[in-house]
């Protein structure tokens, strides 16, 4: 024990000068400081959160709640003080806008039974209440189309089930636990392959729209299929138009309800429906992204952005709470604490909430697009040189409990440092691995920095995409500490002498 200590105490003394002192990230604590008591004494997170989803509503990309949300953010952030703030359109969004204002599933024969349902976005109405049996169409190949050739003129097809309901023996909130989260930093070299055979999802696909065309040809009055479980049914859209029509009505049952006609027909026993389907299509094809800043001070460095985001499009069950409305409140409160504060910064601070997230990154990848490089001719623009930063949050209301590298390990000294106001918060893990799956993704892929915190897993899983995804999902202490956390990182990256460390750049293939 002696010898060891005396030997740590050796090294100390001999490479801290070189080492440590000349590693060591400055950062304002007094500002730290600052920042938690704002907070703590002043936070809207609880007003936002309100505003974001009650009120708001659902907000699926393109559609009339989405432009209403954008409208209020950007009003929003001029209430907030924040400076440039724009409406800006970065992608074309060929299927527009699809809103629902009515939907009625019920079973009729053999028993009266009210389901929750959810129609597929970027389907049609049914043009009034439809009744009719119920048809079990399965499908499996273009041989099959001759099986319902001319009978299915105003049917109510059914498909069979794509899910078996699995009972779950994991709680439905957790969180990370000293193990867990070591367990989550720890660096392998195995590489895990995703094993993604993309010519036999296409094929899928193609095989999908076929059906769909086919329903069309045929006349079928609405198509059920399954998506989410629990009687909660889950949101999901159909990607595909049919010349410059929509596909018939489609609607996603709960796992329990569509098993439950599927049985009843298993045993010959007919099932009647009655069906109405409203929904309004718009031409409002383009996906936005609403922006905002607080503008850098010093000369040479006003023109670099430190950048934070989340999607502000949700699906249409529920009011997209903890997708992801958590996140962009969580950004703009960061935002609000550091205006209120009087902040300087002396780079550019930017907030970026993105649209079309859901239907593949569209807000990021286009700002990606028009402000860095451009996707045609790979060039690099002057927004690529300026880009400081991104902080991204997209999981949920859970607490921060650490930092994804994105295997930047030149960062993780600089996060180390920043972090240590927060460990008592339990924010103290640093995994060099990579998260994906949303906006931070489409700078990350250009070497950028570009980051999501790890947070705590609060009942992402089951809810996202359905209608529980609802205000009360949201856990304001939870949100009050991820705010405080990214005004902090914001905050220092935003006044470091430097730009922060990159990964080498790669230009993606054309
Ligand atoms: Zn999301």
């Amino acid at each position: 024990m002696k010898l060891k200590s005396n030997l740590a105490a050796l090294c100390f003394v001999l490479f801290l000068p070189y080492y440590s002192f000349a590693q060591t990230e400055p950062q304002n604590l007094e500002m730290v400081y600052k920042i938690k008591q704002f907070e703590k004494t002043n936070s809207q997170i609880e007003e936002l959160s309100f505003w974001m989803t009650d009120f708001l509503g659902p907000r699926l990309t393109a559609s009339n709640g989405n432009e209403k949300a954008n409208q209020w953010v950007a009003d929003k952030f001029k209430q907030l003080g924040f400076s440039n703030i724009v409406i800006d359109s970065v992608r074309p969004f060929e299927r527009g806008g699809w809103d629902n204002s009515k939907t009625y599933v019920a079973m009729t024969t053999p028993y009266y039974a009210n389901f929750s349902a959810l129609p597929k976005a970027w389907t049609s109405g049914t043009l009034g209440i439809v009744k009719s049996e119920v048809v079990l169409v399965n499908i499996q190949s273009e041989a099959d189309f001759e099986i319902y050739s001319g009978k299915l003129n105003g049917k109510i097809v059914i498909l069979p089930s794509v899910a078996v309901y699995q009972p779950n023996f994991e709680p439905i909130a957790t969180r990370f636990d000293a193990e867990s989260l070591k367990a989550l930093a720890k660096e392998s070299t195995e590489i895990r392959s995703r094993n993604i055979d993309r010519a036999a999802f296409g094929k899928i696909r193609e095989l999908n729209q076929k059906i769909a065309t086919f329903f069309m040809k045929e006349k079928v009055a609405a198509v059920l299929n399954n998506s989410g479980e629990f009687n909660v049914p889950k949101a999901t859209g159909a990607n595909y138009v049919i010349g410059n029509q929509f596909p018939v009505p489609e609607i996603n049952l709960p796992i329990e309800a569509h098993g439950r006609i599927l049985r009843l027909l298993a045993h010959t026993i007919p099932v009647e429906m009655e069906i109405e389907v409203e929904n309004s299509f718009t031409p409002n094809n383009k996906v936005v992204n609403v922006m905002g800043e607080i503008p850098g001070t010093d000369k040479k460095l006003k023109d670099q952005i430190v950048l934070v985001g989340a999607h502000l499009d949700s699906w249409h069950g529920g009011t997209g709470a903890a997708d992801n409305a958590s996140g962009a409140i969580v950004m703009m409160e960061a935002l609000r604490i550091l205006k209120e504060l009087g902040v300087q910064p002396r780079r550019t601070i930017r907030i970026a909430l993105w649209g079309g997230e859901e239907q593949g990154l569209h807000g990021s990848r286009g700002y990606v697009e028009k402000y860095l490089r451009d996707a045609k001719t790979n060039d690099l623009k002057p927004g690529f040189n300026q880009f400081t930063v991104y902080f991204n949050m997209d999981n949920g209301t859970g607490k921060f409990r650490g930092i994804y590298l994105q295997g930047n390990e030149m960062i993780r000294p600089i996060f180390e440092q920043w972090m240590i106001p927060f460990v008592d918060m339990d924010c103290s893990a640093i995994a060099i691995g990579n998260t994906g799956s949303t906006d931070h993704v489409s700078f990350d892929a250009l070497g950028l920095p570009a980051f999501q915190f790890i947070q705590d897993k609060i009942e992402y899983s089951r809810g996202y995409h359905t209608n529980m995804d609802t205000y009360e999902r949201l856990i304001m202490s939870d949100l009050k500490q991820n705010a405080l956390i990214v005004a902090a990182f914001v905050y220092h990256a935003a006044m470091r002498d430097e730009q922060l460390p990159r990964k080498p750049y790669q230009a993606p293939k054309i």
